[in-house]
């Protein structure tokens, strides 16, 4: 008899705990800066999971069959959008055959609509000689007021999939804003001394970085956004950097550093690996650290070229 109880018991314990994981939702990103926000709204009610690795370059992920499993398990998919993923995403979106997270569908959330995008073509926009940019500059996460833009669709997002949660959704996401709010403060008042200062990056990713943080961006080693250094691109940037004394190259951490140590021994320019993303190194766990962990970066070496 008191077998029998015990194993009811332990029924019933098993049968709610997996109604509790069953309960979570599945949450894919493309990104983990989009990963490390959905945490931070969606707390424990929420399983998250990115796509692409931090220390990739978003543009050019090579699909592989474990992403089509993670998205046939997701209920809702999260996008950086503006065609940052187009050469990657749509097929796996497809091959999931998840209806729930098809372009359009309920679970389907493209993160860039209500944000800041800067670098907006102006005219006909066209893909012509390969730009990877013709919707506007998608790496506008790394604006922490576009940040808690993101935050809020995600929430709404969330709320919308679990009602009864909302009230949970909506004290995380007030808890993660002012929490960026007040970092955002700490954060300007670091660079304030070092406003304008002119820097060179490698690949279009820094524009929204640069505009809240008073960065002057004064040229790019790719002639186009994904378009690789060509020997007279190059020679052209030195003698503009010489021109202009800039003593700064920022470069994202999968592109080749062949290019821009040439153009920092020739100009005399400090090189140093930004990070455009949460997981671009080990330590960078969550979208705080990025930005602590990439302008402290860029504060010692700003020190170190004496550099304004
Ligand atoms: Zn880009």
């Amino acid at each position: 008899m008191k077998i029998k109880i015990c194993l009811a018991i332990f029924a019933a314990l098993l049968m709610a705990a997996s109604a509790r994981a069953q309960s979570k939702l599945n949450v894919i990103t493309t990104t983990e800066d989009l990963a490390a926000i959905a945490r931070e709204v969606g707390g424990d009610h929420v399983t998250v999971d990115s796509i692409a690795k931090g220390y990739q370059d978003p543009h050019f992920v090579e699909a592989k069959p474990s992403f089509i499993l993670k998205l046939q398990k997701a209920d809702i998919l999260i996008l950086v959008g503006r065609d940052l993923e187009i050469g990657w995403l749509p097929p796996l979106i497809q091959q999931s055959r998840n209806s729930k997270v098809q372009v359009g569908a309920d679970g389907y959330l493209d993160a860039s609509l209500q944000v800041r995008i800067l670098e907006i073509p102006q005219g006909q926009i066209t893909r012509a000689e390969g730009d990877v940019h013709p919707l506007g500059n998608p790496h506008y996460w790394l604006d922490p007021e576009n940040g808690k833009i993101i935050a809020r669709e995600i929430f709404d997002k969330l709320a919308k999939f679990r009602p009864n949660d909302r009230a949970y959704f909506e004290q995380r996401l007030n808890d993660f804003v002012n929490r960026v709010s007040e970092a955002e403060k700490r954060w300007v008042d670091m660079m304030a001394p070092y406003k304008g200062v002119k820097v060179v990056t490698y690949h279009r990713s820094f524009p929204n970085f640069a505009e809240r943080f008073g960065l002057n961006i004064v040229g790019y080693v790719e002639p186009k956004p994904g378009i690789p250094p060509t020997p007279q691109h190059t020679l052209d940037l030195i003698n503009q950097m010489k021109k202009e004394n800039v003593k700064l190259v920022l470069v994202e951490p999968y592109f080749d550093l062949k290019t821009p140590n040439a153009i920092g021994r020739d100009t005399g320019a400090e090189v140093m690996v930004m990070l455009p993303s949460v997981g671009g190194t080990k330590e960078v766990t969550d979208y705080f650290k990025l930005f602590d962990y990439d302008l402290n970066l860029l504060i010692n070496a700003i020190k170190k070229v004496g550099a304004k």
